[in-house]
């Protein structure tokens, strides 16, 4: 079970949170307990970080230090009752905010910030918070242990900020905590982990979520539970449909193609694990408990409708290039894709009709001046004569495993936006025929949303038709 930073943001979340494990630990399952850091924590380290290397403020770095342990030590105290405890738990709290704060003007003194230091400084937020979840837990009753990533068995690359595991972590796991979770609830920090050399890693921001499945795929566990403060992944964000309803059960690739479409519930890249070993993973709502949430499956249950989620992306621009010259000409994409690669652009959605006379692709807002400027050094050659972009769009995704195979769901999809005259800019759909996603301008993205919601029934809009 991972919990996340809004699960356990103040010690009265983090005592629901022990009381939560408590009760499943004695129902009989035995469990290991993930967690991020307290909410907002990492963001503080990272910025804290940053400003220590640019501006070196030693009183600047004092004052963080006093308000990041004035945060912990309110979390013991209305998370923990037992005196013992609290004492033991203080005293390791004191001793990594002493760490940290020595780390941090270290860096006010260099002036600068390397990636593993990055890594070392934000790796504090999960490590200040295992000893107090894992106080509380032990202060109902329980036994617990606190663990970091690397002492549960996490080994990875030293790519600092995006460090992969090893092969060999899967077995170190099982090794450390399988003889532990029989009568212990273990807790470990999610997001870290540590190099070949012990050096510590992290596995890049909402790691939490990585860990926790390399963790349920390492002991086989029947369910991999990821709570969050929400109720599950949605059929649509509800601030744009109203009666937008949670999924009770999706399918592995169905939650791949929703999270990269701005579902933000989970990335794909963390479930991995979980995909390989074949292992459900659900998303449970830490405050809302009863509620069954999403489960993500590898089978797909039939379900009556082919559509399963249409999400919504902003802040997103087209560009399109185009030339006379681009037909035929073997590697004009290569060539556009790698500059953009090269010059650190991601690449959201690519369409080229069968002409090959251009070639549309989405990026995000925050990329468009890298990628005009990557692009210059291929204009006005012979092949690509324009670039054209457009700021003023959003792509909407529409997303069922159920529409392979199926005819008419495309003409579904245009004819209910078609017939409220809203235009379609550019589409794009994989031959996996799980994901259409189209673009539409800026104003009309938040209707179409709303009439594809009607048309596959998925929660409707009570101020529409
Ligand atoms: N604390 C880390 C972050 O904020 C990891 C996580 O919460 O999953 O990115
Ligand atoms: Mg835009």
């Amino acid at each position: 079970m991972k919990f996340g930073g809004t699960s356990i943001a103040d010690g009265k979340k983090i005592r629901h949170v022990a009381k939560l494990l408590k009760d499943y630990h004695e129902e009989g399952n035995q469990i290991v307990a993930v967690t991020s850091a307290l909410g907002g924590v990492t963001d503080g380290l990272f910025n804290n970080a940053i400003e220590a290397s640019r501006k070196g403020k030693v009183s600047h770095v004092k004052e963080f230090m006093v308000d990041l342990a004035k945060k912990h030590y309110d979390a013991i105290s209305d998370a923990i009752d037992d005196e013992k405890i609290i004492d033991e738990t203080v005293e390791q709290i004191d001793t990594r905010i002493d760490e940290l704060e020595k780390a941090l003007i270290g860096i006010c003194y260099l002036g600068e910030l390397t990636p593993r230091s990055i890594d070392y400084i934000s790796s504090y937020g999960e490590r200040l918070a295992v000893p107090i979840v894992s106080g509380a837990i032990r202060s109902l009753g329980i036994r617990s242990k606190a663990l970091t990533g690397g002492e549960a068995g996490i080994v990875t690359t030293d790519e600092y900020g995006n460090a992969r595991p090893l092969e060999r972590t899967y077995g170190q796991i099982k090794q450390t905590l399988s003889q532990l979770i029989e009568d212990h609830v273990p807790v470990v920090t999610g997001f870290i982990a540590e190099s070949e050399n012990g050096i510590i890693t992290t596995l890049g921001r909402g790691g939490s979520d990585f860990s926790a499945a390399m963790i349920g795929a390492s002991l086989n566990a029947d369910e991999i539970w990821l709570w969050k403060e929400v109720h599950g992944i949605m059929t649509s964000d509800p601030k744009i449909v109203p009666n937008a309803k949670p999924i009770p059960q999706i399918s592995y690739i169905e939650a791949m193609e929703l999270s990269y479409f701005g579902a933000k519930v989970l990335h794909p890249r963390t479930i991995e694990p979980a995909i390989k070993h074949g292992i459900p993973v659900r998303v449970k709502n830490t405050f809302d408990i009863n509620f069954e949430g999403t489960l993500i499956v590898a089978d797909q249950r039939p379900s009556e409708s082919v559509v399963k989620a249409v999400t919504l992306i902003r802040n997103v621009t087209t560009i399109n290039i185009s030339g006379a010259g681009m037909v035929g000409t073997i590697g004009t994409a290569a060539r556009v894709f790698s500059i953009l690669a090269d010059a650190g652009v991601n690449i959201i959605m690519i369409s080229q009709s069968s002409s090959e006379a251009n070639l549309s692709f989405v990026v995000e807002d925050s990329d468009l001046d890298d990628a005009i400027e990557a692009l210059r050094s291929v204009m006005h050659n012979d092949v690509i004569r324009d670039v054209v972009h457009n700021k003023d769009v959003c792509v909407i995704a529409v997303v069922g495993a159920g529409m392979d195979g199926i005819p008419g769901v495309a003409g579904r999809v245009f004819n209910a936006i078609g017939q409220k005259m809203i235009n379609v800019i550019m589409i794009s759909q994989g031959s996996s025929q799980h994901n259409i996603s189209f673009v539409v301008s800026e104003k009309d993205a938040v209707p179409a949303i709303q009439l594809l919601n009607r048309e596959f029934e998925l929660g409707t809009d009570p101020s529409g038709e």
